[in-house]
């Protein structure tokens, strides 16, 4: 038994996410989590929502709330929307949690001691209506570009041109709409990445088995142009953790927070404290190389947006602190989804959204297309006509059909009891051969995570069941030889079983419904396959199942294609 920490880059707070947010690393890393869990390892899987910086403080004003309130009650819908579709997090914490502020600026003190944070005094937009500084996307007003009249200071989000704050003709305040602004001399800390450039630059060429996709991305950051850049980490903000505390090596920061992407990492370790204070567990021994995380893999999920972050930012967070914190051993990146010929767009609605996904089909039916289809040498496309087709094939005509057929078959003749014990003809023999590759290729795909690849190699598993009936047929068999078919019947019980075990992690709520229906509760796995056909004794009572998966019919697709496509502009 090994231990395996995982997280999965936390979704931010800001509204309900989409099927390529979940599957931009969160469903991947719940696979994972629940595969080495089948395999028996300790595993401790985290996850958080991302709650600071200026989108949530936004969100909350346009939802008329105070940003605690706004993030505290979009945290549970989250939660609750992750739980519809299983992500069996160890703890979803929360990165306005104490335990995160207490952290982050732990480490920004620390940092500082190893003489890792400057002062950086910069100009910026101060309006003296508001009392405050801007952050650029506090600012709006005309493109000089295109003209566009609400172009935001970061952004036009009709061209999509990047600006600066300066830039905007006629600029003028978000929250109060007031034009009085100028520009004031303004005090920030920047984390001197520039000074870990080399330590970093060694470490990610040590990891030659990451995917090029993280790698890459890294070296680019770390080479290009004048090579790493140091990074502002504070912000004039007050929905964040203060940059100003008790203790700190600095004067002067009273009013700012900690930028963001400072904290959210963080929030892995802080989460973990979370989950330590509502269980009673052991936070350090995950953690803490001085306190037993010495024997622990580290495995980080993420879209490859946030691979800059997780291979530089926190890593020189980690390593500048010069304490033994545990450094990820292995970053898994993913590309994008897209939507039926375009992208998923939040803003315009299109696309489908998490609770709204679960309000059509069961999670299962989406799990199984999202990750048989993740994006993940490059991005995927979700289409209609592709996921009605996957469903309707792999779960509904090969899944599905099997476990119907052998159990709807057993009632009919037998009863439902487990006919017999197993017995090998030839036909079982040589089907276990190709059965026990079969596993092992899938194992190894997942051990690898490769995600399609192992979605691929179950598939055939559960093909190889399919092909086992239809060539042993029964139905025939029974007319004369009744002790054959019996045998054929337990086999196939026995592999239903099989598939159960090895699926849950992709679809749990089918592999529990095809485990209850055999009053089985025997989740191991089947590290010996000749065990595994001992399990369930003759004369072992089941209930036929309900159908395990019903088929999208093309009115559905139809219609589902037509309301999801997005509002019009
Ligand atoms: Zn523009």
């Amino acid at each position: 038994m090994a231990r395996h920490l995982i997280t999965s880059a936390i979704p931010y707070i800001n509204g309900i996410k989409h099927l390529g947010n979940l599957v931009g690393s969160q469903l991947q890393a719940d696979l994972y989590a629940r595969y080495l869990r089948g395999r028996g390892h300790e595993v401790m899987f985290i996850c958080a929502t991302d709650e600071h910086g200026t989108p949530a403080e936004l969100a909350a004003a346009k939802a008329g709330k105070p940003v605690a309130d706004y993030c505290a009650e979009m945290h549970d819908v989250q939660a609750a929307i992750a739980g519809g579709f299983r992500l069996s997090f160890d703890h979803f914490g929360r990165s306005s949690s104490p335990q995160n502020r207490a952290l982050t600026q732990h480490f920004a003190k620390v940092l500082a001691d190893q003489g890792l944070i400057r002062e950086v005094t910069e100009k910026q937009m101060y309006s003296v209506t508001d009392g405050r500084f801007l952050p650029d996307r506090y600012i709006e007003g005309t493109c000089p570009n295109c003209g566009f009249e609400s172009a935001r200071g970061d952004q036009c989000d009709n061209c999509t041109k990047q600006l600066d704050p300066v830039d905007l003709i006629n600029p003028r305040s978000v929250i109060s709409g007031s034009t009085d602004l100028e520009m004031r001399e303004t005090k920030h800390l920047f984390l001197r990445q520039s000074a870990m450039k080399d330590k970093l630059a060694a470490w990610i060429d040590s990891k030659t088995d990451w995917p090029v996709l993280s790698t890459s991305i890294a070296k680019k950051w770390l080479f290009d142009g004048e090579g790493l850049q140091d990074r502002g980490i504070t912000r004039d903000l007050s929905w964040g953790v203060p940059a100003q505390f008790d203790g700190a090596p600095w004067q002067g920061m009273d009013g700012k927070v900690f930028y963001v992407w400072f904290d959210a990492p963080i929030e892995y370790i802080a989460g973990t404290q979370e989950w330590a204070e509502k269980t009673g567990g052991d936070w350090a021994r995950w953690w803490r190389l001085d306190q037993g995380a010495g024997d622990v893999t580290y495995t980080q999920f993420m879209g490859k947006d946030n691979v800059p972050f997780h291979t530089l930012s926190f890593p020189s967070t980690i390593l500048g602190s010069a304490e033994p914190w545990k450094l990820v051993d292995y970053i898994k990146s993913f590309n994008y989804l897209n939507y039926d010929g375009g992208q998923f767009s939040t803003s315009r609605g299109r696309g489908v959204f998490m609770d709204q996904a679960l309000g059509i089909l069961p999670s299962d039916y989406w799990r199984w297309w999202l990750l048989s289809h993740a994006p993940e040498s490059a991005d995927a496309e979700f289409t209609w006509e592709n996921f009605q087709a996957s469903v309707n094939k792999d779960l509904a005509d090969v899944l599905g059909n099997l476990v119907s057929r052998v159990t709807k078959f057993c009632n009919s003749k037998f009863g439902t009891e487990v006919p017999a014990a197993v017995v090998m003809t030839e036909r079982e023999t040589a089907l276990m051969a190709q059965f026990r590759e079969g596993l092992a290729a899938y194992e190894k795909a997942m051990d690898e995570i490769h995600v399609r690849r192992a979605a691929e190699e179950l598939r055939a598993l559960w093909v190889l069941g399919n092909e086992y009936l239809q060539a042993a047929a029964p139905w025939s068999v029974v007319k004369t030889d009744e002790e054959a078919a019996r045998g054929i019947i337990a086999f196939a019980l026995h592999l239903i079983r099989l598939y159960a075990v090895l699926s849950r992690p992709f679809i749990p709520d089918a592999a529990q419904a095809i485990m209850a229906s055999l009053d089985c509760e025997d989740w191991a796995w089947p590290e010996d396959l000749d065990a595994a056909l001992t399990v369930l004794p003759a004369g072992h009572a089941f209930t036929v199942p309900e159908n395990l998966f019903r088929k999208i019919t093309d009115e559905e697709r139809e219609d589902w294609a037509k309301r999801f496509a997005g509002r019009r502009e």
